[in-house]
């Protein structure tokens, strides 16, 4: 039986042709990027290499790009960063309550340590309005972060609404967009922010390795202490091949992103049509345009989401729930409760997500196998008695 990975929002294959550009960085080229050696050298124009080709990517420059090991770390340098440098001006945060947990914990911790933060509601859709953002700005606000697009959703925030009310009131911007990089276009001047978080095993690129865009002039302390790597905004010795495996994949997705895209979207429309035609109680979650072309989600009444997901399992499917994160904890998805969905329904949801080897036919298969899966667990279910 083939498998048919629907999980492309958790992580993605790395591309062959990503692992092949690798490889060299761990043998012949294995030189520490600082030496000043021939190795150390060969190694720093690898990463040099991708730097550039990252910062062409985004609009940015290339010493604004700052390499991490990651989405997280990279999430987790913005705030505490921020909110150290910018102590003396001020001990308040913004962002919303549909950030990833890479997001929403930091800002806890920072709570306990006594900053504020406003956790924006979002409509229906998941959308923050710029209009609450606005509202919530006081003299003590240090830093706004809003993400790009929404990891379970997949609703594209109005990130460069509210950058224009971060920016009216000097305020540092920050939006975590690592679902959105590699998938639809990001630019950071077009996106207006100061801060931009990137992550490449969402886009096809190897896990543990990421970058933090940091405009030129943002006031940031780092996160991690210790040598002088990355201008001395980020310590610890260059994950080489790492770095050149995102750079690698960067250069794909430039290359084949819109074409990606258009047919995932016409794949998600397909699915966003016909789920509902084909088994009711069901309900779209996130936006209907404002939508990553790769995401679906969808809540079915009286089941819980983790059974279909078991059901689909056993056929070859991987899906997931929400957020791969939580799903080993049996609290609904603090997105699906933000966006108004009770309990019992924030259960019930499935989360489809598209990427570069999925094929007509796996979506064909899904069609044809989910109504029965649900009906079934339905008939089970006591919440569905006398349906
Ligand atoms: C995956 C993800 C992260 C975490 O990135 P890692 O590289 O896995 O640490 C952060 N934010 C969003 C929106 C994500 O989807």
């Amino acid at each position: 039986m083939e498998k048919i990975y629907l999980d492309y929002a958790a992580t993605t294959p790395t591309d062959p042709q990503v692992v092949e550009a690798m490889k060299p960085y761990f043998t012949d080229i294995f030189g520490n990027a600082s030496s000043i050696h021939a190795f150390g050298q060969q190694a720093r124009k690898g990463m040099e290499d991708a730097r550039q080709i990252l910062a062409d990517f985004l609009g940015a420059r290339t010493d604004e790009i700052v390499f991490t090991s990651g989405g997280t770390e990279s999430n987790n340098t913005a705030i505490f960063g921020i909110a150290h440098a910018l102590k003396t001006k001020g001990n308040h945060i913004i962002t919303s309550q549909v950030e990833h947990h890479a997001v929403i914990e930091p800002a806890k911790f920072l709570e306990k340590q006594g900053y504020k933060v406003t956790y924006l509601p979002v409509d229906k859709a998941g959308l923050v309005n710029p209009e609450d953002v606005k509202s919530a700005v006081t003299k003590e606000t240090i830093l706004i972060s809003i993400m790009h697009a929404n990891n379970e959703i997949g609703t594209v925030e109005s990130v460069p609404e509210i950058s224009k009310i971060a920016k009216e009131y000097k305020i540092c911007m920050h939006t975590d967009a690592v679902q959105s990089v590699g998938h639809i276009p990001v630019d950071v001047n077009e996106l207006g922010v100061d801060l931009l978080s990137l992550s490449a095993h969402k886009f096809y690129g190897p896990k543990g390795v990421g970058a933090l865009y940091i405009r030129k002039g943002t006031k940031i302390s780092p996160y991690l202490h210790g040598g002088d790597q990355e201008r001395g905004r980020r310590a610890s010795t260059s994950n080489v091949a790492g770095i050149v495996g995102l750079g690698k994949a960067v250069e794909l997705c430039r290359q084949k992103m819109d074409e990606e895209g258009r047919f995932q979207a016409s794949l998600r429309d397909r699915l966003i049509k016909e789920i509902p035609e084909k088994i009711s109680d069901s309900y779209l979650n996130g936006h209907a345009a404002k939508r990553l072309p790769n995401n679906i989600n969808f809540t079915f009444a009286y089941i819980e989401g983790e059974s279909i997901l078991l059901n689909l399992d056993m056929l070859g499917i991987a899906a997931s729930t929400g957020s791969a994160c939580t799903s080993s904890s049996l609290e609904p998805s603090h997105v699906l409760l933000a966006i108004g969905l009770p309990h019992e329904l924030a259960h019930g949801s499935l989360r489809i997500t598209l990427g570069r080897w999925t094929k007509k036919e796996h979506i064909d298969y899904l069609l044809e196998h989910l109504p029965g899966i649900v009906d079934k667990l339905r008939r089970m279910s006591p919440l569905y008695e006398g349906k």
